[in-house]
């Protein structure tokens, strides 16, 4: 048999990058098989190496929210190509995108660019540890910020997907500054307060839980687990990092997930993703008072060569100027249809299943009953999963590679597109339940 250009590339990338690919997930590692090799986009369909067409249910991880190729955030690439692709100097795009960032997202006083979610959170983390003076910082189990030396441990995402307790090369004094929490957990966050109060820096939480499958924020004393660990927080003299890599201007039209009225704000905040539309973007920002902290003015060190790229703020511009309610109303009917047609066709199938959501985003967990925890979301038949997973592939569906993901539409999923969706389900229901 003739091998596919896919499986011609994976060989070739094996031979010079790590497992053939650049990022772990990418690699079909914990559900076996060939990666499709993509070449090329546009809208909600991909096309691999062998010509071959997909549905994307993935999106880049987030940043398609527009769709692939979506043509005002194509232009405003090329457009903005045209007049010089890095200039490491001031440009207009990056001052537009950081108002627009804070003109969307009320805490956000003050906001700096960086290349990617990784490097948000990880300088976002610098800062708290600088306004504070303390060192400890605590983190959910489940919870993904990147790949940050301290924020690894019981990290969502890849780290999920391959069952690795953390990663190898962080060292002791690192992991012993990180307090690793169950999501969710009050008592367990009042008790160690009590106990290290004085010490910590910060609590850095995903807005909504979405790298171990989607985790909806609980109540907690009343109010919503993110109010209630700023309160926690800011009673010790810590902070509270919100990090919306993934939640922010995708989970709801503020283009925040989980500031629940007037009075209460995270104190710093990270994104990413949808703010580059597709280019390699992060951004942090917050209160002015401690973003002010930052060099040249003060005394923490912070830079990058490419950041405030004009193609990427380009990018991230034309994207947020595509989200409008409308957008929103598309991604929000797109996204409930979905859940029914695979809550139906699970049913009908007799697999177990849950869905659970948080604003736009949803992720499907193999097993009966609901997911509050990281533990809770590792006992789940990801065989299942495995077995649902390749046969929407083999349909022309391509899902995210993990049962610790969440699932990503676009206001490219028409509802054309969610009938192509529709008609692979009950088949890869069946196949789940074998
Ligand atoms: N934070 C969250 C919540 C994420 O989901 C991710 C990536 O998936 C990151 C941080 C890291 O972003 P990046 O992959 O751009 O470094």
């Amino acid at each position: 048999m003739t091998p596919s250009l896919s499986q011609e590339l994976f060989d070739r990338a094996r031979r010079v990058i790590p497992s053939g690919v650049n990022s772990p997930v990418r690699a079909f590692g914990s559900v076996g098989g060939t990666p499709p090799f993509l070449a090329s986009a546009k809208g909600a369909l991909l096309t691999d190496a062998d010509g071959r067409e997909y549905v994307d249910l993935v999106g880049s991880w987030g940043p398609m929210v527009l769709g692939h190729a979506h043509e005002p955030v194509v232009a405003a690439v090329q457009d903005a190509a045209t007049r010089g692709l890095s200039f490491g100097a001031p440009q207009a795009g990056e001052v537009t995108l950081a108002e627009e960032v804070a003109r969307r997202i009320g805490p956000i006083q003050q906001l700096r660019l960086v290349n990617s979610g990784t490097e948000a959170t990880m300088s976002a983390l610098r800062v708290a540890r600088a306004a504070t003076g303390r060192d400890v910082v605590v983190k959910f189990a489940g919870c993904y910020h990147g790949h940050v030396d301290a924020l690894l441990a019981e990290a969502g995402s890849g780290v999920a997907t391959f069952a690795m307790p953390g990663s190898a090369g962080v060292t002791e004094g690192t992991a012993r500054d990180t307090v690793v929490l169950p999501y969710g957990d009050r008592a367990a966050l009042t008790e160690l307060f009590a106990q290290r109060g004085d010490e910590i820096a910060a609590v850095i939480t995903e807005a909504a839980p979405a790298n171990m499958g989607v985790v909806p924020p609980p109540e907690v004393d009343g109010v919503g687990f993110n109010r209630f660990l700023a309160d926690t927080a800011h009673a010790a003299g810590a902070l509270l990092i919100s990090d919306e890599v993934l939640t922010g201007f995708r989970a709801s039209a503020q283009g925040h997930y989980g500031i629940d009225g007037e009075g209460w704000a995270p104190d710093l905040m990270t994104f990413g993703k949808v703010i580059g539309g597709g280019l390699p973007v992060g951004a942090f920002g917050g209160r002015e008072d401690l973003m002010g902290l930052l060099a040249p003015a003060g005394p923490v060190y912070q830079a990058g060569t490419l950041s405030g790229n004009p193609l990427a703020t380009a990018a991230g511009l034309a994207t947020l100027a595509g989200l409008d309610d409308a957008a929103y109303r598309t991604l929000d009917t797109a996204s409930s249809t979905l859940q029914q047609l695979v809550a139906d066709a699970l049913t009908a199938a007799g697999v177990p299943h849950v869905i659970q959501r948080a604003g736009t985003l949803f992720s499907v967990f193999f097993r009966e009953e609901p997911v509050r925890t990281y533990a809770e979301a590792k006992a789940q038949d990801t065989a299942a999963f495995t077995r649902f997973f390749h046969a929407l592939l083999e349909a022309g569906v391509y899902l995210p590679p993990s049962a610790f993901e969440a699932w990503f539409v676009s206001t490219a999923h028409t509802p054309e597109i969610i009938d192509r969706i529709a008609a692979a389900l009950p088949a890869a229901a069946k196949a789940a339940a074998a």
